[in-house]
């Protein structure tokens, strides 16, 4: 397990100082732009490393993604596009890097994608994300600084924990500079993934992700198809507030405060907020976090 240290977390009386950065997914109608700029902007004054924003994920277009991702550049936002293997091919992938490259984007975030239907990826010119980091490194040297996914709790389809790790440690020694992880609830989990990715020799930045919670029907959904799993004392107590929504909110702030304390503790090197596309429960989360670590 990481060993707790006391001096590897953050000091008392310097408020939060760890790196924050939150995901987005590409709007899909004008009113959904609008409020995003909207979001941002709050977002914004928490002073995050950067923003991320999504490819392809839950039907949304590439257009939208390079679109959303021109619009934060230009509004001077650090802004890190995901890219995945699904449906992309040699030449596209080559075009958008490339087309990211001119406009100044530093760091991508390849992934390999799920299929609309929630299948396994293919149906491009990359099977797993490995591929695509290898090909991006080849194409682009040291220009980007690449992030991959991590999965704790394992991904849905991997034959086994052991096989999982062995897909992530692959995407690391192909290039990658950093991971961020699916959201999880339990903590032991995600220390313990640190720690044997670390026994094979694998020291990058493990950044967790952090799933505020606010509705408990889209959680279920969400994990239910990501393999996040929610323990049964929190999914218990979600179930039991029924449509009680402020409820749900307090509950779930509470939870994933602790569990962001837990991993402020051992050092974890960043917090990756999954907005849904939504300030309030990502500022309330931070500034809750910021008041304890002040
Ligand atoms: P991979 O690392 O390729 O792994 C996929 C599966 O294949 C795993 O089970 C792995 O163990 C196995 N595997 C890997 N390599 C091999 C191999 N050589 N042989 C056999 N098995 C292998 N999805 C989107 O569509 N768009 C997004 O923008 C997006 N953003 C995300 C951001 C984050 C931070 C995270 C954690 C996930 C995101 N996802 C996104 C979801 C992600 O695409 C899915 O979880 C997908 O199913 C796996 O992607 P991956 O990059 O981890 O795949």
């Amino acid at each position: 397990m990481v060993a707790v240290d006391a001096d590897s977390g953050p000091a008392k009386g310097q408020g939060l100082t760890v790196n924050a950065s939150f995901e987005f997914f590409p709007p899909r109608t004008p009113e959904g732009v609008v409020k995003l700029r909207a979001v941002r902007r709050e977002l914004a004054t928490l002073k995050p490393e950067y923003f991320s924003v999504t490819f392809g994920a839950g039907g949304s277009t590439r257009e939208g993604t390079w679109n959303t991702v021109v619009e934060m550049q230009d509004e001077g936002l650090p802004v890190v596009p995901h890219i995945s293997c699904i449906g992309t091919t040699r030449e596209s992938v080559r075009t958008l890097l490339a087309g990211y490259r001119e406009r100044g984007v530093r760091r991508i975030l390849a992934l390999r994608g799920d299929m609309p239907s929630g299948a396994a990826g293919g149906a491009g010119d990359f099977r797993y994300a490995n591929e695509l980091v290898e090909f991006a490194r080849a194409e682009t040297g040291d220009w980007f600084h690449i992030t991959v996914a991590a999965y704790p709790e394992y991904h849905p389809q991997s034959h086994s924990p052991a096989a999982d790790l062995q897909s992530f440690i692959r995407k690391v020694n192909a290039g990658a500079d950093s991971a961020i992880t699916q959201y999880f609830y339990n903590f032991d989990a995600y220390a313990r993934f640190v720690d044997e990715a670390s026994a094979l020799g694998c020291n990058v930045p493990i950044v967790a992700g952090v799933m505020p919670i606010v509705s408990y029907t889209q959680l279920a959904r969400f994990s239910d198809s990501c393999g996040a799993e929610i323990p049964r004392w929190i999914r218990r107590r979600l179930e039991s507030f029924g449509d009680d929504r402020e409820s749900i909110r307090a509950f779930g702030l509470d939870v994933v405060t602790n569990l962001c304390e837990q991993l402020l503790a051992v050092g974890v090197p960043g917090l990756h907020f999954y907005t849904l596309n939504q300030a309030e429960a990502s500022v309330e989360l931070w500034k809750r976090l910021d008041s304890q670590a002040s």
